[in-house]
């Protein structure tokens, strides 16, 4: 697949501002977030000099791909992190966050939603969505995994949602698209049982897998039934111990929604 991108420049929002500090998961932020009283900017402070050293993370490596010799954990003051490093030479194993990329894939006023075949959220509804590849950007990412949990050839519309997720280091970017020609879709095993064109007004909502899905479809239907696209940034901070999508158990901040000009973004065979 070629993609071929012709981007105008939209204008910019040059600040983070917020209506309020946090909202929680049915408090969605609404179309006029940001412009009445009570904004705030947010600035990134960074670990405060004098801290208390955060807490020990959990060591998720523990041997060296460079050496084979034992990794352990170590606090590095400079960067006021725990990394794990190589305890015979050196070599420092960084780890960072991952990026989910899927679409909301929309043909004749519904979307696709694909039933889960595997773990985490066994049997549970959500967009076509996993982890992005090396060699491919996030849209090419995104219509790869709708073909191959949905079986759907996508053209993908534009970009919609973005959302950190700290807690459990990933990032969520999610495009909306149409289904393309054939315009036939069919559940992919093993990551699908089932797959579903669903109106909107049918969406199994308390059948979703993940919150960053949840959140995107909410906010898909309110944008759809306003017929005003916008591209969505959060932050979700998900409270410890929570599941992949507990009611009231995460919240939605640093939330902006930006009105999005033409669509540009178009893939061809
Ligand atoms: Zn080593």
């Amino acid at each position: 697949m070629t993609l071929r991108i012709a981007l105008r420049p939209a204008p910019l929002l040059l600040r983070f501002i917020l209506p309020r500090p946090s909202l929680l998961l049915h408090q969605l932020p609404t179309r006029r977030a940001g412009h009445g009283p009570g904004q705030r900017v947010i600035h990134y402070m960074g670990h405060q000099a004098g801290a208390t050293q955060p807490p020990t993370p959990h060591k998720t490596i523990h041997f060296c791909s460079q050496c084979a010799g034992p990794v352990d954990l170590k606090f590095v003051s400079s960067e006021d992190r725990w990394r794990h490093i190589c305890s015979a030479c050196s070599h420092v194993h960084y780890l960072n966050p991952r990026n989910v990329v899927g679409c909301i894939v929309e043909h004749e006023d519904q979307v696709l939603l694909c039933r889960r075949g595997i773990q985490p959220q066994l049997g549970k509804w959500t967009v076509p969505a996993g982890y992005m590849e090396l060699q491919e950007s996030t849209a090419e990412g995104a219509a790869r995994e709708t073909l191959e949990e949905a079986g759907a050839a996508v053209e993908i519309v534009a970009p919609y949602v973005h959302f950190d997720i700290p807690g459990i280091g990933q990032a969520y970017l999610l495009f909306r698209a149409r289904l393309a020609p054939p315009f036939t879709f069919a559940a992919q095993a093993p990551e699908s049982l089932e797959t579903r064109l669903f109106p909107l007004e049918d969406i199994p909502w308390d059948e979703l897998a993940f919150s960053a899905v949840s959140l995107a479809l909410r906010y898909y239907v309110e944008d759809r039934r306003s017929q005003s696209w916008r591209m969505h940034h959060g932050v979700i901070r998900k409270q410890a111990g929570a599941g992949p999508n507990d009611p009231g158990s995460f919240k939605l901040t640093d939330y902006m929604g930006l009105p999005l000009g033409a669509e540009r973004i178009q893939t061809q065979a």
